[in-house]
């Protein structure tokens, strides 16, 4: 018998909220999570479960705002947002594409349905996943990520279609194409009923997953299905999925930052008073503008 990461526990959140007005997210980190301990280097999982959104007379998202002190890291599966940056990042992710906008010593930005989309209405499906930096590089210039569909290395499971896409990290020796800070690993696989897969992740790591569609079982002993999210611990290294219907996992893990989380807002410091200054550093300006398009 295997050794594997226990399963330390399973949430399943029930009340979504708005961001913006194009964002129908539920929060799964923080949730019950300690962020200096359970989640990092991972400070917030937003998840927009499938949602079809009506059409709409005006584009629907989140218009411009600052972030400071970290990444955010918006993974799309269905559905097409528009970004614009103050790093003179920008473009469309649709279907399949990776967005990973480091906000470093400060960016601007908004977030919007694209205009057909929103006209039209349409199945939007993603997650926007916050994370953050070690002091070291909390004043890093900002930059941004674009990484496509095509972009993003794969595993292939089986012939049916079954597969790991690596977006950071490395599975099975292939590597994601994201440039990060700390060591993380993101995946999105996509396993056919009766696929399955066994990987290892350092002891150290923190490592979770929520299930974006459909039924596994995990280490071959325990149930989860569509929008459950799995916390392991740290007893072992090997984890086993297998699908127990069609189903898709998005799986992260990341060695842990040890120091402290100062949050205000969009803000994410060490310290109260390095909050204070990234917010003196915005309002006078220092994160420039968003270039009119
Ligand atoms: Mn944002």
């Amino acid at each position: 018998m295997n050794t594997y990461k226990n399963v330390r526990k399973i949430s399943h959140e029930t009340r979504h909220n708005m961001v913006g007005d194009g964002f129908r997210v539920y929060q799964y980190i923080p949730g019950s999570l300690n962020l200096t301990d359970d989640a990092s280097p991972f400070l917030m999982l937003d998840y927009n479960a499938p949602f079809r959104f009506p059409p709409s007379a005006n584009r629907k998202g989140v218009g411009e705002h600052p972030h400071k002190g970290f990444e955010t890291v918006t993974i799309a599966f269905d559905g097409y947002i528009e970004h614009r940056d103050s790093s003179g990042g920008g473009g469309v992710i649709g279907p399949g594409d990776v967005q990973w906008m480091t906000a470093g010593n400060g960016i601007l930005h908004d977030e919007f349905q694209t205009d057909e989309m929103s006209r039209n209405g349409g199945l939007q499906h993603m997650i926007q996943l916050w994370v953050n930096l070690p002091a070291k590089d909390k004043s890093t210039p900002a930059a941004y990520q674009n990484l496509t569909d095509a972009m993003i290395s794969r595993y292939k499971l089986d012939e049916l279609g079954s597969v790991v896409r690596v977006i950071a990290g490395s599975f099975a020796g292939v590597k994601g194409p994201a440039k990060t800070f700390t060591p993380v690993n993101m995946y999105d696989m996509i396993l056919n009923a009766g696929a399955s897969t066994g990987f290892d992740i350092p002891l150290s790591h923190n490592s979770m997953l929520l299930v974006t569609k459909g039924k596994i079982r995990i280490n071959e002993k325990t149930d989860a299905s569509f929008r459950d999210f799995v916390l392991f611990d740290h007893n072992a290294e090997n984890i086993h999925i297998e699908a127990t219907e069609d189903a898709r996992v998005f799986f992260i893990s990341g060695e842990p930052i040890h120091e402290p989380v100062a949050r205000y807002g969009p803000f994410v410091m060490n310290t109260r008073e390095e909050l204070i200054q990234a917010f003196e550093d915005f309002h006078s300006g220092k994160f420039g503008s968003i270039a009119a398009s």
